[in-house]
């Protein structure tokens, strides 16, 4: 153990501990000690205060406590000629700085600066931990990285980031070094930020490396299913993170005070620090599964050694085109300016097509392109585009057209440089100029396609042919046969109704962190996370007997107004391990169905209008039932039955059977403007069959209403039939 990096750590933590009962001071003066200090969106109040201590922060006053407990834990500051002979001190003062940094961060959202401004993005909220912790517990992610301060070059910044979005690895940022952070110099490059791309800048103080530790603890907490209280729960959360969380902190430059006493902190978390310059190593193991720190490896091989030295396991795909390629990729968006090539969209005819075919009429690994090539388009050329697959397999059936060609989405996106939106005939690409002078083309689309699908579906698919058709004759020609086959699978499932099937598919695939939830997927009520519907419930069993989804036989009916059946209640109770007896899939009253966390959008009752409002992810305002979407989330959220809230996929929303037990579709009585526009046709069209034509204006949105008070003025003045109804509860 080295002394030096003792006696700065706790130098560190010394200074932060004293920070905080100053800001802490400010504060009150200011707000006075009853004012509410929380992170916006979270359970779990100060999510590291809560995880050490078990103390629930409210208000101001309430945060003497812990920071009298983090005094309590600081060692006195060494003099230089101290040796400590063990790790002890220097652990109780890291332990000391994340509470310290933790009532500083928590504070500026009471005080100031707003830890959300420009690029950076400050605490990350319950849904966003739940929708991207579970892939860090789940093994989905490999780990996350922390780092910490910037790199000597712009350049370097962007090739370390590169590796490690390409090994999938989560990039949390915090901290600079001399006043620049490696999150400004991605910016600089153009390189786009957030959790779509796995690069998360937290915030430009060291302290703002607290909302990555708080995120872990989190973790463990949510999913680990700890309980935090006393000091054993507090080393179970860490230990939790030692074996589960995989994480490593990359220091970039020098390594001051502040952050020795922040990586003192990281280390009791098991996450062992890795910098490029020469600071004293620490290289037993005890804490860490490994080493502690490890110093002075050059910025090229640093995120090897982070790996090397967590123990992480990467399956890099690598596959042969000339760029890389990795979910980190998939969110990223090719800005106008960036453009290379285009097609679909607005602006050419394009589609892709996924086709069955017998196994004798499929050449395997056959890639064709009809018409000219990437370097025959003008720069930032727009073209029209036909995507042929043709696929055969002795396992296949033509049910899994959809399925497979649906993934093309994923797949496509995941190169860098590849933006793909939308699907069918109304598909959008984009491929970058830097994607296209590493040597691009749309051969690789195919080789992309080829690879992906016989690797993810090796079951049904012993072969794969792409021919990908850029002569606007050519697209004209295959568009209708492609059309008429998205038709003909929409009606397969457009006109079945419940009544008609005695099987409903069940997906547990959200259990990993929701444990007791049960999505039960029937013909006329798709998974609450949309992506699947009964048909993809019956083609993924088929595909994999043994997967998340299973047939349920409905068995007798209890009944048919709710949408109870035996055989469901038997499944629910058994899958929900004793908590849940009935579930019904018509009412949101009656023991509706529970909701993991990825609904796509949530429906609640508004009592004073007698009706429902629904708000979709990603709306960020105020609902009239006084709670924003993440907040909602939270409540409905984690496989609880919460009458009177659901969560739904959004097509359930037209659906005859939405709710069918409590009113039905024309309860719907707000939603925001977007979501509106959005499903504007389908909407039209089930008024229609209800015979009120009229019925979209008649929903109120954010523009006419946030308030009970105004929603009812709004639908009293537009007459909606919701005030004439029944009363709902
Ligand atoms: Fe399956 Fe439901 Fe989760 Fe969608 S939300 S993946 S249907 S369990
Ligand atoms: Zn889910």
């Amino acid at each position: 153990m080295s002394k030096i990096i003792a006696t700065a750590a706790i130098r560190g933590a010394h200074k932060y501990v004293r920070e905080a009962e100053e800001k802490l001071k400010e504060a009150i003066a200011q707000k006075g000690e009853n004012c509410k200090v929380e992170y916006p969106n979270t359970a779990y109040y100060l999510p590291i205060i809560l995880a050490f201590f078990g103390l629930k922060v409210q208000y101001l006053k309430d945060l003497w406590d812990p920071l009298d407990r983090a005094k309590k834990l600081l060692p006195p500051l060494p003099s230089e000629s101290v040796w400590l002979p063990y790790l002890g001190p220097t652990l109780d003062a890291g332990i000391a700085t994340l509470v310290a940094e933790e009532i500083i961060e928590s504070l500026k959202y009471l005080i100031g600066p707003n830890p959300v401004s420009g690029i950076w993005l400050g605490f990350a909220d319950d849904s966003i931990l739940r929708e991207q912790g579970i892939k860090l517990v789940d093994g989905r992610m490999p780990g996350f990285a922390a780092c910490v301060g910037a790199c000597p070059t712009n350049e370097e910044a962007v090739k370390l980031i590169r590796e490690l979005q390409e090994k999938k690895i989560l990039v949390f940022i915090a901290s600079n070094t001399n006043g620049k952070s490696i999150a400004e110099q991605l910016d600089e490059e153009g390189i786009q930020l957030g959790w779509d791309t796995y690069i998360v800048p937290f915030g430009k103080d060291t302290s703002a490396s607290i909302y990555a530790l708080n995120f872990a603890a989190r973790s463990a907490m949510t999913f680990g299913g700890l309980q935090p209280g006393n000091l054993q729960q507090a080393r179970e959360i860490l230990l939790y993170n030692k074996k589960r969380v995989n994480a490593f902190v990359l220091a970039l430059g020098t390594v001051d005070d502040e952050k020795y006493a922040t990586a003192a902190g990281a280390i009791n978390f098991g996450f062992p620090v890795i910098a490029d310059t020469d600071i004293p190593q620490i290289l037993p193991t005890g804490v860490c599964t490994y080493e502690h720190v490890v110093s002075k490896i050059p910025l090229s091989d640093i995120v090897a050694k982070g790996i090397e030295v967590r123990g992480l396991k990467i399956k890099v795909e690598k596959l042969p085109i000339p760029v890389s390629y990795g979910p980190a990729f998939e969110g990223e968006r090719v800005r106008k300016e960036h453009i290379g090539v285009e097609f679909g969209g607005k602006y050419s005819k394009a589609y892709e097509y996924l086709k069955m075919r017998d196994m004798d009429e499929v050449q395997d690994g056959k890639i064709e392109v009809i018409g000219p090539e990437i370097d025959e388009i003008a720069d930032a050329g727009v073209l029209p585009f036909g995507i042929f697959v043709e696929v055969a397999g002795r396992k296949m059936q033509k049910e899994f057209e959809s399925i497979l060609e649906r993934r093309f989405h994923t797949f496509l996106s995941e190169a860098l440089g590849v933006m793909h939106i939308g699907q069918r005939d109304l598909m959008w690409v984009r491929i970058s100029k830097d994607t296209r002078k590493a040597g691009f083309k749309f051969k690789h689309l195919g080789v992309i396609l080829h690879a992906k699908l016989l690797s993810e579906f090796p079951a049904i698919i012993d072969k794969v042919q792409v021919t990908l058709y850029t002569k606007q004759e050519d697209v004209d020609k295959m568009m209708p046969e492609a059309q008429a086959a998205y038709k003909e699978r929409d009606e397969r499932i457009g006109g079945m109704k419940d009544e008609d099937i005695d099987i409903f598919y069940s997906c547990a695939l959200c259990q990993s962190y929701a444990p007791d939830h049960l999505c039960i997927i029937t013909p006329e009520r798709l998974g609450l996370c949309g992506a699947y519907s009964w048909l993809d419930g019956k083609a993924a069993y088929e595909i994999n007997p043994a997967g998340a989804n299973q047939p349920v036989a409905k068995g007798e009916t209890i009944n048919s107004k709710t949408g109870e059946w035996k055989g469901v209640n038997e499944l629910i109770a058994a899958k929900s391990h004793g908590k849940l007896e009935h579930f019904s899939a018509y009412s949101m009253i009656e023991s509706p169905m529970t909701s993991c966390g990825c609904f796509e959008c949530i429906v609640g009752v508004v009592p004073e209008a007698n009706g429902v409002m629904v708000v979709q992810r990603g709306y960020g305002g105020m609902t009239p039932a006084g709670m924003t979407f993440s907040t909602l989330a939270g409540t409905v959220g984690g496989g609880l039955q919460t009458p009177g809230f659901i969560g739904v996929g959004r097509m359930y929303l037209t659906s005859k059977k939405f709710i069918s037990a409590d009113g039905g579709f024309l309860r719907i009585v707000w939603m925001p403007k977007e979501l509106k526009e959005a499903l504007a046709e389908r909407f039209k069209k089930r008024a229609e069959e209800l015979g009120a034509s009229d019925f979209l204006e008649k929903i109120a949105d954010e523009t006419t209403a946030t308030t009970p008070e105004e929603l009812l003025a709004f639908l009293q003045k537009v007459n909606h039939p919701a005030l004439t109804m029944p009363s709902m509860l």
